[in-house]
């Protein structure tokens, strides 16, 4: 034993105190660890970029106004007109998957989304999943087909696919739902009410291991909501997972509060490799966002700050707006885009609280997982371009332990590799991000399906698609306890 060592243990049997802030060691129910009476676990100051190359917020237009976050006292969400806003209604809309095989394609789909015909739900190398208005489908038919570009209809009538997502719960499980003491159930997709009223329950029930924190307020003033589950071991090691950073991705605050619900109600049986490790979740990053799909326009994506630019456009795509390379490729520097990065580096209260508390912690995280869908993908950095970190391989080869052990539970084929090169470059994005501050394995996870429901996975396919990747995060785990 090192004479450090030595000195700390006598510190820690000498005085609680001082023994207490020490890295992932505190005890159960105490104050998380923060940096203010702790060595800081790891450099704050920006990493070189590993490729060279690219300047940071290359051949971008830098917007002159910068929006000040309003602050506000009141707890209550405020009011706005969009709680008044009939639903935004999708019948006769459908969506496409068409090839980007041939040179043209994508040039025509740009032409059609600046048309506003379009909108653009993702793709990769080979296709690109596309909304089509019922007004434009004639016209988009006419373009492709002159240009011979091929493409097959995934969805016929959209709103069809919306009202039949979620129906509500039968009555055995209404029943259970008053027994159990919170109404979370992964039979359905839930507001944002019962999610944070769950995560109190937990904390609730399971003083010892669970812990409940906000760490900010969306622009309405909803709560940022982070639940830690750790049974307080000095030698745990730590592993952030977030969900829901863009509203319409339902599945994702479903899988992650999934996970919560194995780890906290199971945790006295569970293996070794979980109770190793303190657990941060923060299921719903965008919970304006949220709210807005399930009253208003279930296809909302970014989150609900409004009034950018001199179109008055809602909303700053929050995976776009996090610091590291912000305002690079596939971000946006206009206001009404679907990717639009935002006014500055962490403009959006959700994105800047995120940043805060990993500033203000002490931990030392050793993994990032943040959920997404769908594409069914296991992403690692670098985002901003088609580069690679030192660590890449580490990256892929525990990428492919998960992928293997998501497909031996479910069956599901999620494909490995790095987000600029098997999708395409978007800078800005909290896994850039979080690899910037040191965590070494940091992963998007995009859910499923591939397409065939997009975002409008029904509910009947939460349990699935949560059985599969709470096994990737198991094997995760695992592989942590090795390291
Ligand atoms: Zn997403």
């Amino acid at each position: 034993m090192g004479s450090l060592t030595k000195t700390v243990v006598f510190l820690c049997v000498a005085s609680s105190v001082l023994c207490t802030p020490f890295i992932n060691q505190l005890q159960p129910g105490q104050e998380w660890p923060t940096r203010s009476s702790v060595k800081q676990p790891y450099n704050q100051a920006e990493p070189e970029p590993t490729v060279g190359g690219v300047t940071k917020n290359e051949e971008v237009d830098v917007p002159a106004v910068v929006d000040e976050e309003k602050a506000t006292d009141d707890d209550k969400p405020i009011e706005t007109l969009d709680d008044v806003v009939e639903r935004i209604d999708y019948t006769g809309a459908q969506v496409w998957k068409v090839s980007t095989m041939k040179n043209n394609a994508q040039r025509l789909i740009n032409q059609l989304a600046s048309e506003k015909l379009i909108a653009s739900w993702g793709g990769n190398h080979t296709s690109i999943d596309i909304l089509v208005k019922p007004k434009a489908l004639e016209n988009v038919t006419a373009a492709l087909k002159t240009k011979d570009i091929s493409y097959y209809v995934m969805i016929e009538d959209l709103q069809q696919r919306i009202n039949e997502e979620n129906p509500p719960l039968d009555e055995n499980e209404l029943e259970l739902q008053d027994r159990r003491g919170h109404r979370m159930t992964w039979k359905q997709y839930h507001r944002l009410e019962d999610i944070h009223g769950f995560m109190d329950y937990l904390a609730k029930t399971y003083p010892s291991i669970v812990s409940v924190k906000t760490i900010g307020k969306s622009h309405e003033g909803r709560d940022l909501k982070m639940l830690r589950i750790s049974d307080g071991k000095p030698s745990n090691k730590a592993v952030f997972i977030d969900g829901g950073i863009h509203a319409r991705e339902w599945i994702s605050p479903a899988v992650v509060t999934y996970f919560i619900n194995q780890f906290a109600e199971n945790f006295d049986v569970e293996s070794d490799d979980i109770k190793n490790i303190d657990w941060y979740f923060l299921p719903v990053v965008n919970p304006d966002g949220y709210e807005y799909t399930h009253k208003t326009d279930r296809l909302w994506r970014k989150n609900r700050k409004f009034g950018y630019g001199p179109s008055s456009c809602t909303g700053t795509d929050l995976n776009r707006n996090f610091g590291y390379r912000w305002g690079g490729k596939g971000a946006s520097s206009y206001p009404c885009s679907d990717i639009y990065r935002g006014s500055g580096p962490f403009s959006e209260p959700e994105s800047k609280a995120i940043n805060d508390f990993f500033k203000s912690s002490a931990v030392k995280f050793s993994a990032y997982l943040t959920y997404h869908s769908y594409g069914q993908y296991l992403l690692y950095p670098w985002g901003y371009d088609n580069a690679l970190p030192p660590d890449h391989k580490d990256l892929e080869s525990m990428g492919k332990l998960i992928a293997q052990a998501i497909r031996n539970t479910g069956g599901s084929n999620y494909q490995v590799g790095s987000s600029s090169g098997l999708l395409y470059p978007a800078s800005g994005g909290s896994d850039d991000w979080a690899k910037s501050l040191n965590i070494k394995y940091t992963y998007t996870i995009e859910l499923s399906d591939t397409g065939r429901y997009g975002f409008v996975l029904p509910a009947s396919y939460i349990e699935p698609v949560a059985r599969e990747n709470i096994a990737g995060v198991r094997v995760l785990a695992r592989q942590l306890s090795k390291i």
